[in-house]
């Protein structure tokens, strides 16, 4: 039986915000979280999970062959932030995991505090009565510059396995580049201690390009079929193509390198250099970006990655290196 949507209890109309749906498929497995509009200037994961569960409306119709096994819960992130159009109302939602306080009342310490419980309880409701023995977490974001086609995951081989079944670059060593994501309170087990959970970030492009909701749609199904919830048939193969000839010549795995971070308070006066994109190809020496100190050169080569073209933000660029390895993941 398939109960789409389900209702949240709190919310008896189905009409939360939060929530874009939760589907419950009639073969035990996973729950998958997949969350769009952690920074609310990117709202092409949370179009395209609104699409994904337009289509799982359609298909047991057009196809009655389909079984999902498990669950899909998908969520809106920073609700405030994608009213306004905004990266984050207070800070950064994307930075404050770390020291995650559960709120009991309205004592928060910022409207992103908020968001943040708000998640949790809605992945708590789903929890209620579920029989999911793992627990997936797909985050959709986007970038300012484009080309940004990729995942980032923890560097353990579930997590890397997984990443790569998405069909695009994986970049790894990410979670100790940046602190409080996400991804990282996910991967550290502080949510759910009985259950094993994978956690895997993805970013479909620019936060203007139409594609991205399209690339953001394709990776989620990659990942429902890579963790069994739907089934090889029943998932079409321009899902791949689309995602495969999204970064061409980029290596399919790479390591981060540096990160170069902006002072806080906002008076650093950064400007990157105009005409970079995600991966664009550099050299130890190549000039970035201007600070109040002057010009700021690349400290070693490898591909610029999330250059910064925002307002807000707390990183100006990172660089990334192709990952050499025999690994066997
Ligand atoms: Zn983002």
């Amino acid at each position: 039986m398939l109960r789409l949507p389900e209702t949240d209890p709190h919310d008896p109309l189905g009409e939360s915000p939060r929530v874009i749906g939760h589907y419950i498929g009639e073969e035990s497995g996973p729950l998958v979280v997949a969350i769009g509009g952690i920074h609310g200037n990117e709202p092409a994961g949370v179009t395209a999970l609104e699409q994904l569960f337009d289509l799982l409306r359609e298909e047991p119709l057009l196809n009655p062959g389909f079984s999902f096994r498990g669950e899909l819960l998908a969520l809106r992130g920073n609700l405030e932030a994608l009213r306004l159009g905004k990266r984050y109302i207070d800070t950064d939602l994307n930075r404050i995991w770390k020291h995650v306080v559960r709120g009991t009342d309205d004592s928060y310490a910022s409207a992103e505090a908020r968001e943040l419980d708000g998640m949790l309880a809605a992945i708590d409701n789903a929890l209620i009565d579920s029989s999911a023995r793992e627990i997936v977490l797909l985050d959709l974001h986007t970038t300012t510059a484009t080309g940004g086609v990729f995942a980032i995951t923890g560097d353990d081989a579930p997590s890397l396995s997984l990443a790569a079944e998405l069909g695009v670059p994986v970049v790894k060593g990410m979670l100790s580049g940046l602190q409080g994501t996400t991804l990282s309170y996910f991967r550290s087990g502080q949510y759910d201690l009985d259950r094993p959970c994978r956690a895997v970030t993805f970013e479909a492009g620019a936060h203007t390009e139409e594609e991205s909701v399209d690339r953001a749609l394709a990776a989620t199904v990659n990942l429902l079929r890579s963790v069994g919830c739907v089934s090889d048939e029943d998932v079409s193969t321009h899902h791949e193509e689309k995602l495969r000839a999204a970064n061409p010549g980029v290596p399919p795995l790479l390591e981060l390198v540096y990160v170069h971070r902006l002072e806080s308070g906002g008076d650093h006066d950064f400007v990157m250099r105009p005409g970079f994109t995600n991966f664009t190809p550099i050299s130890e020496g190549t000039l970035l970006a201007d600070d109040r100190n002057g010009p700021i050169a690349a400290p070693c080569g490898g591909y610029v990655l999330m250059p910064l073209y925002q307002d807000q933000g707390g990183e100006g660029f990172f660089i990334v290196q192709r990952y050499d390895s025999s690994a066997t993941y």
